[in-house]
């Protein structure tokens, strides 16, 4: 995973909610825009005009991931404005978090977002130990490890199986994997009975697409 600062004047006083994302532009738009914008969390923003991303470094880097390789200090770059539903529902009895590490810079934005009396509950997946983003909450936080000897591919989805989380329902935040993420929604709403409208689900990527939004 790669943090990312982009920096400038135009940044000053932008509209953003944590959790939201741009579109930024990653390559040539001759080829047309399925290789030119990729979509990115926003990790943090100050209003004094810097804004940081977390680009996550996968197996078969496209021209996002490319991008986030060869990027270089004080190079250009050209993005769209934040937007996105991902974001905090305040009423919420309690707050669950479910995704791999491409959620987790959503995630974290949001869970700094959060006032320390809101309830958390989270499921997150990475490789090892070792590829942990630092997220706040610290101790509410259930790692899944990929290269576990007894994972499967269906690791976060059984993590959550497990969690031991209140009767009622509360708000998910869905994001990552796509199958995974409609894996997930399926086990809140048809095994613990949660309404549609009590989970949040973006998928980020699907494995052999190209950019999902
Ligand atoms: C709302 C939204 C927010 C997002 N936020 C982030 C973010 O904060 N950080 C981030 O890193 N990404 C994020 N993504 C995903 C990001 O937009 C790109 O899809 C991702 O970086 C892959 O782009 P690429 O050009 O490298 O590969 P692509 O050309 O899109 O994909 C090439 C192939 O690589 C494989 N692949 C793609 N992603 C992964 C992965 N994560 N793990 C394993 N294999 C993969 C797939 O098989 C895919 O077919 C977000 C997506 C959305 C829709």
């Amino acid at each position: 995973m790669r943090r990312i600062r982009i920096a400038g004047e135009s940044l000053r006083d932008l509209d953003w909610s944590p959790g939201q994302h741009i579109r930024l532009r990653v390559g040539d738009l001759v080829h047309g825009f399925r290789d030119a914008l990729r979509t990115y969390s926003i990790w943090d923003y100050d209003n004094r005009g810097r804004l940081d991303l977390c680009v996550f470094d996968h197996p078969e880097p496209g021209p996002g991931a490319r991008w986030s390789r060869q990027v270089r200090i004080g190079q250009q770059v050209a993005f769209t404005h934040p937007e996105g539903r991902l974001v905090i529902q305040e009423n919420a009895p309690y707050h669950l978090f479910v995704g791999d590490e491409t959620a987790s810079a959503a995630f974290g934005a949001m869970l700094r977002a959060l006032p320390t009396s809101a309830r958390v509950y989270a499921v997150l997946e990475v490789d090892t130990p070792e590829d942990r983003p630092r997220l706040p909450r610290a101790s509410e936080l259930t790692w899944v490890y990929r290269n576990a000897a007894l994972t499967g591919p269906d690791s976060l989805a059984d993590a959550l199986h497990m969690l031991d989380l209140p009767t009622e329902p509360g708000m998910a935040y869905i994001a990552g994997e796509a199958r995974t993420c409609q894996a997930t929604r399926r086990h809140l709403v048809h095994d613990r009975g949660w309404p549609r409208k009590s989970t949040i689900v973006k998928p980020f990527w699907a494995p052999g697409k190209h950019g999902l939004d």
